[in-house]
């Protein structure tokens, strides 16, 4: 498969297209960003490598960080995160919390707000240095250490994060929280900043192509059965409410961010990242599904 020709043509046809969707800006940090960018890393086990447009230029992750640190969360408790957390899609915003009140704090899944900050919390309770070690782990996956948190937008999500403090409290109230909630919340918030490119999600989401283990390294990031369980997530759980949606169109297992970050992987054969900052109205990039959606179509690649 030509991947970099896939590449140069989807880009090619959605240039006309830049643009599109609205630039995430209840975190006002988000907004300062250029609505015009798009970059694709694609990553294959075997250390192939293409990209095109804004590939190595730095986002902000966001929601894809929720990835990451369930993953972690995965390693350091296995099956005990799923008695304070479901794993059915929510049908509901990322950011509500309707569905809480009537499930006694129970998040509905780790890929909401409120399932992140409850996975968060159990880092929180395993490592001393829990922000520290977030980053080194996301560094390890990646393979490189350019990559840090941004306290400009951590600190900007903080002054703005009124639904996730409002989510953090109530589940604390229901007994779903084990450290206070504002340190609960300062760790996701810092989680939501990481900034990195295309190339570093590509990089660190490829263990999910590759049976679990570290493309580089060949150590196992997690077993083959929580590769499994990370994957299955990403379908049902991963783009929020248009979960659906995306299923339909793309057909891969996906987790998007607010920065307008798609990270998608294709088992055995390649995890691809891309970035466009115009959002639609359930917070994916419309730029970002539509090369995902056009990827799988040209090269008839899905899981389905
Ligand atoms: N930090 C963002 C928030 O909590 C992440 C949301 C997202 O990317 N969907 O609202």
């Amino acid at each position: 498969m030509d991947y970099q020709a896939l590449l140069e043509r989807i880009h090619g046809e959605l240039a006309s297209r830049l643009g599109e969707g609205q630039v995430a800006s209840y975190i006002p940090e988000l907004a300062r960003v250029a609505p015009d960018r798009f970059g694709i890393a694609l990553r294959t086990p075997d250390g192939g490598l293409y990209t095109v447009g804004d590939a190595e230029e730095k986002f902000s992750v966001q929601s894809i960080s929720k990835l990451f640190t369930l993953t972690l969360a995965m390693r350091l408790v296995g099956d005990e995160l799923w008695a304070r957390c479901g794993r059915e899609p929510s049908g509901t915003s990322f950011n509500s919390l309707v569905q809480l009140e009537s499930e006694g704090g129970i998040p509905r899944n780790p890929f909401i707000n409120a399932g992140a900050l409850v996975v968060s919390d159990l880092i929180l309770s395993r490592l001393d240095d829990a922000k520290a070690s977030v980053l080194e782990f996301v560094r390890e996956l990646a393979g490189s250490d350019d990559i840090h948190f941004d306290e400009a937008v951590a600190a900007s999500e903080a002054a703005h994060g009124h639904r996730n403090a409002a989510m953090a409290h109530f589940m604390k109230s229901f007994g779903n929280l084990e450290n206070p909630a504002d340190r609960v919340l300062d760790a996701y918030f810092h989680h939501c900043s990481l900034s990195m490119s295309c190339v570093q999600v590509a990089n660190a989401g490829l263990f999910l192509a590759n049976g679990g283990l570290h493309p580089t390294t060949g150590e196992a990031v997690v077993s083959v059965n929580q590769k499994k369980y990370l994957n299955s997530m990403m379908v049902t759980c991963g783009t929020y409410d248009a979960v659906g949606e995306f299923a339909y169109r793309v057909g891969l297992p996906a987790k998007s961010g607010v920065g307008g970050g798609i990270v998608a992987t294709m088992p055995r054969t390649f995890s691809v990242c891309v970035w466009s900052p115009g959002l639609d109205k359930q917070g994916n990039s419309v730029l970002g599904a539509l090369a995902l959606e056009r990827l799988t179509t040209y090269s008839a690649q899905s899981i389905f």
